[in-house]
């Protein structure tokens, strides 16, 4: 029985559209963007009232949400973490830090910005950068899960 022929995947679908659920993975942040980034779930900006949560585990999970520049003690993680999460998915680098490496770039116990251990497809820039940045940039990212999810890719 295919995707769409089972009520139950069916359902599975339709939720995922209307709801994306994060998985937040700090790859070597100093912290100032995970801050940020659960800000976005307080009262004042309030994202789950839109839908939007965030999930304890990547194999629930359609947006990798990334922080911080990759050290050689996360890199596998990462890869591990990105491999779990059910496609199709997008991955969020928040910040400077997984675009460039920011303030870290240089030093031995960095491996490099996200894109060299998994493909990025949003970046949200500052350093870091405000909840509103944040949120715009998963929204972005939830109308990339759209269309990934109507076009099968
Ligand atoms: S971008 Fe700035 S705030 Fe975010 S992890 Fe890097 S140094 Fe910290």
């Amino acid at each position: 029985m295919g995707t769409l022929e089972n009520p139950v995947l069916r359902l599975v679908d339709r939720a995922r559209r209307r709801s994306a659920w994060l998985y937040h993975f700090n790859a070597g942040a100093c912290n100032g963007c995970d801050i940020e980034l659960v800000a976005c779930l307080t009262p004042r900006y309030d994202v789950e009232q839109l839908g939007i949560r965030l999930e304890g585990s990547p194999r629930h999970a359609d947006i990798l949400c990334v922080t911080g520049p990759v050290t050689r003690s996360t890199r596998e993680a990462l890869t591990i973490i990105h491999a779990q999460i059910p496609d199709p998915k997008v991955v969020v680098a928040i910040g400077s830090c997984p675009a460039t490496c920011n303030v870290f770039a240089g030093s031995p116990m960095i491996a490099g910005p996200v894109d060299q251990v998994i493909p990025v497809d949003v970046y949200i820039a500052g350093c870091p950068p405000r909840p509103h940045s944040i949120i715009q940039g998963i929204a972005q990212a939830i109308e990339i899960l759209v269309a990934r999810k109507e076009t099968g890719r």
